[in-house]
């Protein structure tokens, strides 16, 4: 096996069990390594410290797969990990509630890289770093080893494949099923779910628990939900008794499958509207028009995928939330989101913070919001913790 030597004083983030090791920690690899190539972490006394995929092209020069030095990452690795991931869900209690779930959740299931959901028999694999993607056949394979799924399919697609040098692929990579919407139940709701060319693997899965809270918090309310994608959100609160809900999003695919969740579910449909738009300039018409809203639900896109795009995407957030604080009906409720790793929780509660200043309005946190259980986040590893939320009331 070839070696990576880490620079003096780079063993620490190691020693602490974080998974990645950046480009500036490296002081030498022996040879040229293959891209995704296993590698012996050594540290600067030439020490075994882990085993690491190697990637050429990315910041992340290396994914430890093992901080055991003496493991072989072979076939069996993967198959051993990805049964502990799938054996983990099937303890948690949403798998009561919903057969659709995050399995394997890159970095904190120690499978850097790599994602799996299940949509009720379809599952949905992403192979996201040069290591995944080199024992792409083997987690594949220990996926429909551990799931018993009847169809795999691959979308691998994500923008984060390019930082490692690797195209992207998507496609059916087992079974024949027509998989392209895919039937699931959550909380007793139904939603379709387009695992070939939805967001992400087709379903927001780590806003399950969140949606549950809305649905409980929607009784009697005038709701506005912004970004709502398939509806989750809006059909959370139209089954929890909202007054009315009215759901915006710049997307037709995604509204197209919206009005089919709706029909999918016994609920009036009387009371809910789906409109194309861009929300940033349909808020700034209600609010010109004195409209108010009694539950706010803001969910947008990742303004900032890493860090060094934090800036703007505060200026996003911030005009955002400041157009939903100013649509608060007295006693009003805002749900208000970020999924992007590069703003943590406290960027986020002072991004707001600011918004309210500037709307003039006082706020209160009530409640906080993350991502389910099954997108867990290790205790060495806090970037997986990229979704936050807070629950403002005024
Ligand atoms: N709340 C959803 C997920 C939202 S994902 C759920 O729980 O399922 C973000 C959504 O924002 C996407 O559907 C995308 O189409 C939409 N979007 C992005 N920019 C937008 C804009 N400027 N105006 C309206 N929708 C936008």
């Amino acid at each position: 096996m070839k070696s990576l030597h880490l620079k003096p004083g780079r063993e620490k983030s190691v020693r602490r069990r974080h998974p990645w090791i950046f480009s500036g920690a490296v002081e030498r690899v022996d040879g040229a390594p293959e891209s995704g190539e296993t590698l012996l972490v050594k540290n600067a006394a030439g020490q075994p410290v882990a085993v690491a995929a190697w990637s050429a092209a990315s910041q992340i020069r290396a994914r430890i797969w093992s901080f055991d030095p003496g493991q072989r990452v072979e076939a069996p690795f993967f198959a051993q990990a990805v049964a502990r991931a799938v054996k983990a869900r099937e303890a948690l209690p949403a798998a009561r509630h919903t057969n659709a779930l995050r399995l394997v959740h890159g970095e904190s299931d120690g499978l850097p890289g790599v994602i799996a959901d299940r949509y009720a028999e379809v599952l949905v694999a992403q192979f996201l770093s040069a290591g995944a993607e080199r024992w792409r056949g083997a987690i594949l394979e220990a996926l429909a080893a551990a799931t018993g799924c009847e169809a795999i399919y691959e979308r691998s697609d994500a923008e984060v494949r390019a930082l490692e040098g690797l195209p992207p692929r998507t496609g059916l990579v087992r079974g024949k099923r027509e998989a392209r919407r895919c039937p699931i139940v959550e909380q007793g709701l139904n939603f379709r779910v387009d695992v070939e060319s939805g967001q992400k693997t087709g379903f927001f899965l780590d806003q399950r628990d969140n949606r549950q809270r809305i649905r409980a918090l929607a009784a009697g309310r005038e709701v506005l939900d912004c970004f709502c994608y398939t509806g989750g959100f809006a059909l959370a609160a139209l089954a929890g008794g909202a007054k009315r809900v009215l759901a915006l999003d710049s997307s037709g695919p995604a509204l197209e499958l919206a009005r089919e969740n709706l029909s999918a579910n016994a609920l009036e449909a009387a009371r809910i509207a789906f409109e194309e738009a861009d929300v940033f300039a349909r808020l700034r018409r209600l609010r010109d028009a004195g409209a108010k809203f009694d539950l706010v639900i803001l969910d947008p896109p990742k303004f900032a995928p890493t860090a060094a795009q934090a800036k703007n995407a505060a200026r996003a957030y911030k005009d955002v939330n400041l157009l939903a604080l100013k649509l608060l009906a007295p006693g009003g409720l805002l749900a208000t989101f970020s999924c992007s790793s590069g703003v943590s929780a406290e960027l986020f509660q002072s991004i707001v913070a600011g918004a309210a200043a500037d709307a003039g309005v006082h706020g209160n946190v009530i409640e906080r919001f993350h991502a389910g259980a099954d997108h867990p986040v290790a205790l060495s590893f806090p970037e997986g913790e990229y979704l936050k939320g807070l629950l403002i009331s005024n």
